[in-house]
This record gives structure tokens, sequence and C-alpha cells, in this order.
């Protein structure tokens, strides 16, 4: 098992997809929108085989307001199935109860995701946590998204922290790559889920 420290830290960031919560979007059936809009307004073919990538193309066109209607597309599919969102406990339970991992109570709580803030936010509510997360950088807030460390750092450079103070959960590849590319330790959501449970059994025997 992966040993987590949050001695030093300043600033925890979670993901949120597969991190604290499950989504349930129908993510095929919104690829085929997005292809399709791709193509009326560009003429030709995008595959979206990840969404980041095909916008990335729009990025680099500068048409900001076309990014704009793909953003609104994907927050619609987003919060269409918002409901049927599946809470993951231990990160919860985490969120919750960060004294007991030895977290001190100035240490801030943000998420870094690729789902839209309406969806982060809306998540959150529906987890109850909300008021514990201090920064949401989501979709729209980025123009170049995970891997690249832009979100990671615009959270450095909103808390005027230090990289090693800094921590960062995900529940994919591309989440520790993110880490990685910003120079910031990160670690997969699983090693934290395994550490809460470690904690909460040490609780109950006590
Ligand atoms: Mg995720």
């Amino acid at each position: 098992m992966t040993k987590i420290s949050f001695e030093s830290k300043k600033v925890i960031i979670f993901d949120l997809d597969g991190t604290i919560v499950n989504l349930t979007a129908d993510w095929m059936s919104l690829r085929d929108v997005l292809v399709e809009k791709y193509r009326e307004i560009y003429e030709e073919q995008c595959d979206f085989e990840r969404i980041s990538k095909c916008l990335d193309t729009i990025v680099e066109k500068k048409d900001e307001e076309i990014l704009e209607i793909f953003f609104d597309i994907i927050r619609q599919y987003e919060l269409e199935n918002i409901k049927d969102t599946q809470l993951i406990e231990e990160s919860i339970f985490f969120i919750n109860n960060k004294e007991l991992f030895g977290i001190k109570n100035k240490v801030k709580f943000a998420v870094l995701s690729l789902n839209t803030r309406s969806s982060i936010i809306r998540s959150l509510e529906l987890a109850n946590i909300r008021n514990k997360i201090d920064l949401i950088v989501g979709r729209e807030d980025v123009r170049r998204w995970k891997p690249a460390p832009d979100g990671l750092i615009k959270i450095q450079k909103y808390y005027k922290v230090s990289k090693k103070e800094m921590i960062f959960f995900g529940d994919l590849e591309n989440d520790l790559l993110t880490g990685k590319n910003a120079g910031i330790e990160a670690y997969l959501i699983d090693d934290l889920i395994k550490f809460v449970n470690k904690i909460k059994n040490k609780q109950k025997n006590n």
C-alpha cells in the first residue's frame, strides 16, 4: 500500500467522477451529439474519443463562443442524469472527518475535474459536502485540460502555496500524470480509500 502523508499539506485536491462520486451520464450518446455538432460547425470530423482532444482543437482555433456551445451540451448531459449519481462513501467520510486523519482545520479542500461546474456543484450538494469544498476548478475554468498541469497550477496560484504543500487524488492514470506534469504529489483514490478504511477499523476496535 502506498504511504500517504498529509504532513505539511495545505491544499488537498480531488478529482470528482470516480473519486468523490460516480456520475452516470450517458457518455456514448453525449459523444455522438458532440461529433455531430463538431461536423455541423466545422464541416470536418473529430471523433471525441477523448472529449478534451476535440475541445483542444476548438481552443487552437480560438473559437471561444463555440467552446461555450460545447460546454453547454456537456453540462446538459451531465445534469440530466445527476440524480442517479452514486456517492463514494470513503472519500466523503474523509472530507467530513479530516481531523481523524491528522489534517488541520485550516487545510483547504479543492476539486479539479473535467466535468462542468454545475455538475460538480450539484454532485457536491448531493454528497452534502458543498460547504467543505473551498475551490472548484471545472471544465470551463481552464483551456488546457488534464493531464496538462494547468488546473493544478491554477489552484496553486489561488492559494499561493508551494507544490510540496499540495496533494491530488484521482481515479485514473490521467490524474497521476496530471500530478506528475505539475510536479505535485498525486495518488489514486483507491489508496486513500484503503487508508480511510484502516482508520475506520482502528476506531471501531478502540
Ligand atoms: Mg475521474
